[in-house]
């Protein structure tokens, strides 16, 4: 335990001399700091939940039921005021307190609806980056009770992104989102904040009348005009679904309708856009309803946000959050949309307990979208999203290291906060691993079987990976199958699968060539066969996998880069994927004058995907260090915290001013 907390305080990336310099003055000039502040971390983590290392609640003592939130919308302060009716039960008849999460909240008052009795409360102890624990006395109350909470979100909450109308499109109306996971719901309603228990919930919002608002829940009635200039909407969601999933997104948005169940709304500059981009949904939906079963969330809607928007989904119930850097006007990267139709089963009705088991929701999913594309695509596209996946988590493993406990499909993350843990190896090695298991259980119909299955049984709950795993032996109980399976080293060993599930990759093999070509051109400098043709009939998918092919490569010298350029143009490619993995091969490559190219591209959207590997590229070279950091410092306000949270820590910058 206590090592885990060491590698915490002396969190570096790979360490490098310098760091290790770092270490030796810390081991011997500050242990006694050290030592204190394990003692003060082990001290503080003891008071977070037994179930979920992430979160003070104790929903196994006393739950939440349901939850109400009358909230109001103030721009000019961009604060939200809000009031909780929380209905909850106590699980044990003689517990004392209800403990809630907050992070920034201020508390007005609570008291009891149903015994009418002002309750007492304490502001307990803060977590860096985890919250605050607000323990709520229910002693006196009922076993159900209802708890009315009066209070405010702080203007720095962390959960919630206020947008200026200069960072619009239409530069005249503020904008507003919200985004929960993983742990920023606290940030915006005092909360149960843990993904180990699911609610129903109802709201009123009140904005000003010019501004939609939008819920992650069904809309109900027509907006009502009040008298004070505000505009009222009213939103339910019958669902019960973790705290991580209620989202709310105010601005001047209009919709377009795209299908029987969907919407896309956006502002009205982009709406349309947007509206093209997206029109595969209701195709999708059906697709991924005849892998997962009915979809129960009734509407699916899709939110066009502002590009400071820092994912490029999120999966809100009843209306996804999407980033506009997918408007790329070719529907070459909807693979997103599959991603986040997938969610609505995976994750959303099955849900991980807690976010060690956050490839209960990603793998999953992933597994889910390549089965859709596979689909409507076919299954050599199906492989070849699964073969660039690998590479994509070859890279991710090589840069955290193959060692990194961060690298284990179910990592252990208590006195980590899950955005550390946050990269593409719960997607992508959790979705090779169904995969894996997928074809020792006899191919894809019997598995499928098995994934209806796995999501009639589990759907409204909240689930570890051993409930996973439990019900895979019992569906399949062939002792033949157990023995080709490692579990362990599956789940709980750090570094890239111990297997690779056997793939078509006869769409790679182009790839495969021209890589090789260019390789052998950089070695030689010799001219080959390689003409501005090779690559005019490639899909975008075959496009970024050329790409990482060659990133996986020694960096690509100068003339080799500006080749590249003269025949496939990639300089004046505005496709966000292309962009990135282009701008990483130059900078690589030591092609310094696409520095300012670089800083445009970090600028003009927030999404981490592709801020961390760029910021990451510009801080690990000397020449480009001050730039990326002052750049940074420059614009981290225009980013949401979570997103410059990420930055500062790749380059190793204190996050304390964030
Ligand atoms: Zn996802």
């Amino acid at each position: 335990m206590a090592e885990r907390f060491l590698q915490c305080l002396l969190k570096t990336s790979k360490p490098s001399d310098k760091s290790l310099v770092k270490i030796n003055w810390l081991s011997y000039r500050s242990k006694y700091f050290i030592f204190l502040q394990i003692f003060v971390l082990l001290k503080m983590a003891q008071s977070l939940s037994p179930n979920d290392p992430s979160s003070f609640s104790r929903p196994d003592l006393a739950t939440t039921l349901h939850l109400h939130l009358s909230l109001s919308v103030n721009f000019e302060r961009e604060t939200i005021t809000g009031v909780v009716n929380l209905k909850g039960k106590k699980n044990v008849p003689d517990v004392k307190e209800m403990i809630l999460d907050i992070k920034g909240l201020t508390i007005f008052y609570i008291y009891d609806k149903v015994t009418g009795a002002d309750l007492k409360y304490v502001i307990g102890e803060t977590v860096a980056d985890i919250g605050t624990k607000l323990s709520i006395n229910i002693e006196n109350c009922l076993e159900s009770f209802e708890l009315v909470i009066g209070y405010e979100t702080s203007p720095k909450s962390s959960g919630l992104q206020w947008l200026n109308p200069k960072q619009t499109s239409g530069k005249k109306h503020p904008f507003m989102f919200s985004q929960g996971q993983p742990t920023e719901m606290r940030s915006i309603i005092p909360c149960q904040d843990t993904p180990g228990i699911k609610v129903p919930y109802s709201a009123d919002v009140r904005v000003p009348k010019e501004l939609t608002a939008l819920m992650s829940a069904l809309r109900v009635g027509n907006h009502i005009d009040l008298p004070d200039g505000n505009r009222l909407y009213l939103f339910n969601q019958p669902v019960p679904m973790p705290t991580y999933l209620i989202a709310i997104a105010v601005g001047a948005l209009e919709s377009r309708r795209v299908g029987p169940r969907s919407e896309v709304w956006a502002e009205k500059e982009i709406v349309d856009k947007a509206a093209y981009e997206f029109a595969e949904a209701e195709q999708m939906l059906k697709t991924a309803e005849s892998i997962c079963g009915a979809y129960v969330w009734g509407i699916y809607d899709m939110l066009v946000l502002p590009p400071s928007f820092p994912y490029g989904g999120m999966e809100n119930p009843c209306l996804t959050f999407i980033t506009p850097t997918l408007l790329v006007g070719d529907r070459s990267l909807v693979d997103v949309i599959a991603h986040e139709i997938s969610h609505s089963w995976t994750g959303n009705l099955v849900t991980n307990g807690n976010f060690e088991n956050f490839w209960l929701n990603e793998g999953f999913t992933t597994f889910v979208e390549r089965k859709i594309i596979g689909k409507m695509q076919g299954s050599r596209m199906r492989d070849l999203q699964t073969l660039v996946g690998y590479v994509e988590l070859r890279d991710t493993i090589t840069q955290m290291g193959d060692d990194s406990p961060l690298t284990k499909l179910v990592p252990d993350l208590k006195g980590l906060h899950p955005d550390e843990a946050f990269s593409r190896v719960p997607y992508e090695k959790g979705s090779l691993f169904l995969r894996y298991l997928e074809q020792c259980v006899g191919g894809e119909d019997k598995f499928e079987e098995f994934l209806k299955h796995y999501i009639k049984i589990f759907s409204y709950k909240s689930i570890n990976t051993d409930d996973f795993k439990n019900l895979f032996l019992e569906y399949f109980p062939s002792k033949e199958i157990h023995e080709k399976i490692d579990w362990q080293t599956w789940l709980y060993s750090p570094g890239m699968p111990p297997k690779v599930p056997d793939l078509d990759a006869s769409l790679m093999n182009k790839i495969n060539s021209l890589t090789n070509q260019w390789i052998a051109f950089n070695n030689s400098n010799e001219i080959t066969s390689i003409t501005e043709k090779d690559i005019s009939k490639y899909s975008t998918i075959e496009v970024l996998q050329f790409l990482n092919q060659l990133l996986e490569k020694e960096p690509l010298s100068m003339k080799t880069l500006n080749t590249l350029n003269e025949l496939y143009k990639f300089d004046s490619n505005n496709n966000f994927e292309t962009k990135l993995r282009w701008l990483r091969l130059c900078l690589r490559g030591g092609d310094f004058t696409k520095l300012k190219a670089a800083l445009n591209f970090v600028n003009s959207q927030g999404r981490m995907k592709y801020l961390n590997p760029i910021y990451r590229e510009l801080y690990k070279n000397e020449t480009t260090r001050k730039e990326a950091i002052d750049n940074f410092y420059q614009h981290k306000d225009e980013m949401m915290l979570v997103a410059a949270k990420t930055v500062a820590r790749i380059m190793h910058l204190s996050s304390n001013t964030l």
